[in-house]
């Protein structure tokens, strides 16, 4: 038993307990597990949302070094379309693969490692899920976006939509700026 206190929680979904693989290299463990998403798995306009059920399939692999994690993410999306910005969701799946090294290697002073029999998946699976979310996420691939004039949704809008220059309601907004040839009444030279 390792004399110093663990920093990672055994009961944390994700920690992983590598006890079974016997630190003997070929050995091999399976393992699947549900849990939800940390809130920190998002971008500005997508995310997965937190707590929403998060599928983890992986392969623990004894190697010399340490322990291959080799596995695949799968989670549920929800996004504002890019183009008309209505909700949409979508799923995720991500392959991740990481060693976890049983020494601290001096070439790599970052690199993961074994924490015990344990280790730890919280960044493994963070980094790989904000990286593979989708920059411009879409609620179909041919969805047709806002209409600059109006701002509706030309999905609902449909085919003979247009704006005509001279409608009255651009008029009105118009006349609603300020007039920028208006001298501020509360300025005064000092
Ligand atoms: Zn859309
Ligand atoms: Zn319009």
């Amino acid at each position: 038993m390792s004399a110093r206190a663990l920093r990672l929680d055994p009961r944390s979904p994700f920690v992983l307990d590598t006890r079974e693989l016997g630190r003997r290299p070929g050995s091999m463990r399976h393992v699947r597990r549900t849990f939800g998403a940390p809130a920190d798995w998002a971008l500005d306009i997508v995310r997965v949302p937190a707590d929403a059920e998060v599928d983890l399939d992986a392969r623990l692999e004894s190697v010399m070094e340490g322990v291959l994690v080799t596995g695949t993410v799968e989670a549920p999306l929800i996004a504002d379309c890019g183009r008309c910005l209505e909700p949409t969701t979508d799923r995720l799946r991500v392959d991740v693969q990481e060693l976890y090294g049983y020494e601290r290697s001096p070439d790599d002073p970052e690199a993961p490692i074994l924490d015990g029999d344990f280790l730890d998946l919280t960044d493994l699976l963070r980094d790989a899920v904000v990286l593979a979310l989708p920059l411009n996420p879409l609620c179909s691939e041919d969805c047709p976006g806002l209409c600059a004039g109006c701002g509706g949704k030309l999905a609902d809008l449909g085919d003979g939509h247009s704006h005509d220059i001279l409608d009255p309601r651009w008029a009105t907004l118009g006349a609603l700026a300020p007039n920028p040839s208006t001298p501020n009444p509360s300025h005064t030279e000092s």
